[in-house]
């Protein structure tokens, strides 16, 4: 028998470094997660602060940025760190994506200075936690029509709007808002507790049950001039952050299929059909080679885009054609592994109807699979299909 990655020979691939790496994150996801993360899902709850500090404590959270306490580590293993993570758990993987590629990378890339210190070392040792607030109830796909502003009043700035669907909304310390002013839309570090800013948990979801998941009010919500983050101007800014969050998911998504295809592979050793292993019958060899095929292309995929970015020529186009392909085939993945578990698939007692429901969200989030299938087919034919 061999594990599915040694397939491709995938560590050959990869340092030193980047092994260890993921071996120490696997340790603490095999530690921390996951024997408490499917009562986690079931109660639909997060102990955030504590994850938050221990994730700090091993360095993953705004591991790819330099300085400011962060670990400054290279885009394949940021990933990597993100496969183990989701191999655990998706919501585990939203947490560190939204703390590190979206609301820190926001902060260290179009910060100040006071503003990169004042919450960059502390997030990194995940001391405090920070969310993302772009989507609106009525905009999600088309941020641009963003109904959230904010309007000068002297010196200061007042926030009015809602903002939906936001990762770590109510258990975060900051919330980096998107705004539309005068002067297009512009990005606003929220601390919480500001008077007339609130996040509620958004209740009753089947996906993504071990994250949180709010909403923002922001109801003439004052703010210094110095909230402002400077270097942002226009959708570009939320849209660089997406961008890295979408790297990550990349090899997120592998990394539930992994977990989905190595619990399916032991299932069908031992679960005896007809007198016979499960893994004996050729219908379910046929499932599995077909599993491990598209995982391996989907893990060469990831890390090739990973060389790329570290070679500072990846595209958000090559990052769509990755998010869409992993997610897409991650999902047929989950699903496929669960038919082989037959009834007990469908039970918390393994991790594969979990991830099958999270990967539901992941394929909406961070763009849809349709959003990234029509930025492909723009750069296929050079035509907007957006509209
Ligand atoms: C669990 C979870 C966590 C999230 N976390 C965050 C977060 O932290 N911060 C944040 O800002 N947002 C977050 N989101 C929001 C997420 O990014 C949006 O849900 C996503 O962008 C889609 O927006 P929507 O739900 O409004 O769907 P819509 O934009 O209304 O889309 C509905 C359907 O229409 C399709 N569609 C849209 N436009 C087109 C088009 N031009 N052509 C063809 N089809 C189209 C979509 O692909 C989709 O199938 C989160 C969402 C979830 C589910």
């Amino acid at each position: 028998m061999i594990e599915p990655t040694a397939l491709f020979a995938l560590d050959t691939l990869l340092t030193e470094e980047e092994r260890e790496i993921r071996t120490t994150v696997r340790r603490v996801c095999d530690r921390e997660i996951r024997p408490h993360v499917a009562d986690w899902f079931e109660a639909g709850e997060l102990p955030a602060r504590e994850l938050a500090r221990t994730l700090g404590s091993v360095g993953v959270l705004g591991m790819h940025l330099e300085g400011y306490g962060c670990a400054g580590m290279g885009a394949v293993s940021y990933g990597l760190a993100c496969l183990e993570l989701e191999g655990a758990d998706s919501g585990l993987r939203s947490l560190v994506s939204v703390q590190g590629s979206l609301a820190m990378y926001a902060i260290w890339k179009y910060g100040s200075e006071e503003q990169k210190q004042e919450w960059l070392p502390a997030m990194a040792a995940g001391e405090r936690i920070g969310c993302f607030g772009l989507t609106e109830p009525d905009f999600g796909s088309d941020p641009a029509g963003m109904r959230t502003t904010a309007k000068r009043e002297g010196t200061d700035w007042v926030l009015n709007g809602t903002k939906m669907w936001i990762t770590n909304g109510s258990v975060s310390d900051v919330a980096v808002v998107w705004a539309r002013t005068d002067d297009g839309i512009r990005g606003f570090l929220v601390p919480a507790g500001t008077p007339g800013f609130t996040a509620s948990d958004i209740k009753h979801k089947i996906s993504l049950r071990a994250s949180v998941t709010s909403e923002l009010v922001l109801d003439g919500v004052r703010l210094p001039a110095e909230a402002m983050l400077p270097e942002a101007r226009g959708l570009r800014g939320p849209l660089g952050c997406l961008n890295e969050a979408r790297f990550g998911i990349v090899f997120g998504a592998m990394g539930a299929a992994l977990d989905c295809l190595q619990t399916a592979i032991a299932y069908a050793g031992e679960r005896e059909v007809f007198a016979k292993p499960l893994s004996s019958f050729q219908l379910t060899q046929e499932k599995l080679a077909d599993m491990a095929l598209e995982l391996g292309k989907g893990l060469l995929l990831a890390v090739h885009l990973g060389r790329l970015k570290e070679a500072g020529t990846l595209t958000p186009e090559q990052v769509s054609v990755g998010k869409l392909n992993n997610v897409r085939e991650a999902l047929e993945i989950a699903r496929k592994c669960r038919t082989l578990l037959g009834a007990s698939g469908i039970t918390l007692e393994y991790p594969v109807i979990r991830h099958s429901v999270n990967l539901e969200s992941v394929l909406t989030y961070e763009g849809t699979s349709e959003i990234h299938s029509l930025v492909v087919g723009k750069a296929l034919t050079g035509v907007a299909a957006f509209k």
